[in-house]
């Protein structure tokens, strides 16, 4: 695989307009944090603090010796932990390590699931006044801030993000859906005035393995809010922080049945779709899976909402805060390794600008730190798993083999784990692959666009619609440009935001039905 690996010679880096304090490269070398020396030794055209290879940072690694965990689970059903068949390992994506293993739960034990739902939805939730329920969804999100620090770490070694991702924004983010959630449940008559409101009844929820707590909040949270119980089913490779959810779901002493939670892979998730005692089906994962349970839910009664894959455009225009934008474009394409539906994976640049920014990026890129995820000071940690090491390895080879060309960042990669580099190609064109798949990995694709209508078509030349970011310095061009793309989310001068209280979801083939807001809760409602 032949690619580019060479460090950065000359860039031709512009400097910005030269105003004091604007953060661009015309202001005094001590204003900015610009760390890194080039390849060569060379700093070009760019004044930088030089601290070269003087310094790096001690290990500074979280402990995990007191966080909790079986070696062994089977399934959540009524309130108990029950046993299971058919174990498969759980691996710490960093070390290979097996950390548990976990039962998969076939039709019959899906089945068990869904009659609890059903029994706990008649005898108690649909019984119980909404302000109680409230009580309840509260505790829940209290429980995981008490924890949360144990929640992170197990988190991290299941999934293998850094720490500072799962304590700085997985857990805060699943416990403020709960605490958001708990708010709306006896005011659903304010929520949608006018209307009559009636729960769905049993929701079977299916999540990915990129923000596991996270997701089974956003599904868990609404759907009780609402008054649905759930039957949910966590990702294979990634089931230990719903376990641990289930523990606090015990502790808080939810009624039996309200959540029930089962183990194993996509035939368990196919068993759920298609129970026939299930009133509704929550899915986020990958497009394909989203198509095959559409068309098993075509003929029947079962509502469905679908969060699916993106290709987001993270568009940066000439006039905008290129320092600030190379920023977001780090945190676009580098957060959580890339696995992010919402990535800004295909970054539009201006063409007047593409130089600066290209160069202004990697010197960007060689201050990421690429290592152990326990580790504080990790920015990217871990791929999730072999199979998803595989499927970003395979894209990035026909990304150089339709010829783009790849730049990685020179970091040393740990010798066990699943590691890849961060990494970007330029010369894409449209009709590459990985200008049109999801990488679902630490890989962004450059493209180029000359003025704003370019940039419009070419950001929704795609045949996902999921999220979209703007740099500008002009608000209204901000507003016109996001008015014309077809994306659920749009950020305006930043990347990644969520907040409880926002929907989030996606057009064209990233899906339907909005999760967060009151968006979120009417999905779990008949709203008449
Ligand atoms: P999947 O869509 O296969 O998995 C998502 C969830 O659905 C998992 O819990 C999975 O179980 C389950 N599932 C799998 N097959 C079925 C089925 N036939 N019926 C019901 N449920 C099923 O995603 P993958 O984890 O395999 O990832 C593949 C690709 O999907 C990634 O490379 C990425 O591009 C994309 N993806 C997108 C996500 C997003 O948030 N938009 C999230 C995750 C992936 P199991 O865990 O066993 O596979």
């Amino acid at each position: 695989m032949s690619h580019e690996r060479d460090p950065l010679t000359n860039p031709k880096i512009e400097s910005g307009d030269g105003a004091p304090g604007d953060g661009t490269l015309g202001d005094p070398p001590s204003d900015r944090a610009t760390s890194q020396m080039h390849g060569d030794g060379h700093y070009g055209d760019v004044r930088s603090l030089l601290f070269g290879d003087l310094w790096d940072y001690a290990p500074a690694p979280e402990t995990a010796d007191h966080v909790q965990f079986q070696s062994r689970y089977g399934h959540f059903i009524g309130g108990e932990f029950v046993e299971g068949e058919n174990f498969f390992p759980i691996i710490n994506p960093a070390t290979e390590e097996v950390l548990a293993e976990v039962a998969t739960a076939d039709a019959a034990v899906v089945d068990r699931a869904v009659t609890s739902a059903r029994s706990a939805y008649d005898k108690y939730w649909s019984k119980l006044s909404a302000g109680e329920r409230g009580k309840f969804i509260y505790h829940i999100g209290r429980a995981i801030q008490e924890k949360a620090r144990e929640f992170a770490i197990l988190e991290t070694m299941n999934n293998g993000k850094p720490i500072k991702e799962s304590r700085d924004v997985d857990i805060p983010l699943a416990a403020a859906h709960f605490l958001y959630y708990a708010g709306w449940a006896d005011k659903l008559e304010y929520a949608f005035p006018g209307a009559a409101t009636r729960p769905l009844g049993v929701a079977g929820q299916i999540i990915p393995w990129n923000f596991p707590l996270m997701m089974a909040a956003w599904k868990i949270a609404p759907a009780l809010a609402a008054g649905n119980t759930v039957v949910l089913k966590p990702a294979e490779t990634t089931p230990l922080t719903a376990m641990k959810l289930a523990e606090i779901i015990r502790e808080v002493d939810l009624p039996p049945g309200v959540v029930n939670i089962v183990n194993g892979a996509g035939a368990t998730g196919a068993a759920i779709v298609e129970h026939g005692g299930i009133d509704k089906i929550a899915f986020t994962g990958s497009t394909e899976v989203g198509k095959i349970i559409q068309r098993s839910l075509a003929r029947t009664r079962k509502s469905l909402t679908l969060e699916l894959g993106g290709k987001g455009a993270n568009i940066i225009f000439e006039d905008a805060p290129l320092d600030q934008a190379i920023e977001g474009v780090i945190n676009g394409i580098y957060f959580n390794q890339g696995h992010v539906c919402c990535a800004g994976s295909r970054l539009l640049v201006q063409e007047s600008v593409v130089d600066t920014v290209v160069a202004k990026l990697k010197q960007r890129m060689a201050s990421l730190r690429v290592g152990d995820p326990l580790d504080k000071n990790t920015d990217i940690g871990a791929i999730n798993s072999f199979d998803q090491l595989t499927r970003i390895k395979e894209l990035v080879a026909a990304g150089v083999d339709e010829g783009a060309v790849l730049y990685e960042s020179e970091c040393d990669l740990p010798d066990r784990g699943f590691f890849f580099r961060p990494s970007f190609f330029t010369n894409v064109s449209q009709s590459h692959r990985i200008a049109r798949e999801e990488i679902f990995g630490p890989v962004l694709s450059i493209l180029t666009f000359r003025t704003p209508s370019e940039a419009i078509e070419r950001a929704n030349n795609s045949r996902y619609g999921l999220s979209a970011g703007i740099w500008t310095d002009k608000g209204s061009k901000l507003f016109k440009i996001a008015g014309a793309l077809r994306a659920g989310v749009i950020w305006g001068n930043t990347f990644n935001k969520f907040d409880p209280g926002s929907p989030f979801g996606g057009y064209k083939e990233s899906g339907f039905g909005r999760e967060g807001g009151l968006h979120g809760l009417r999905s779990y409602l008949e709203v008449r």
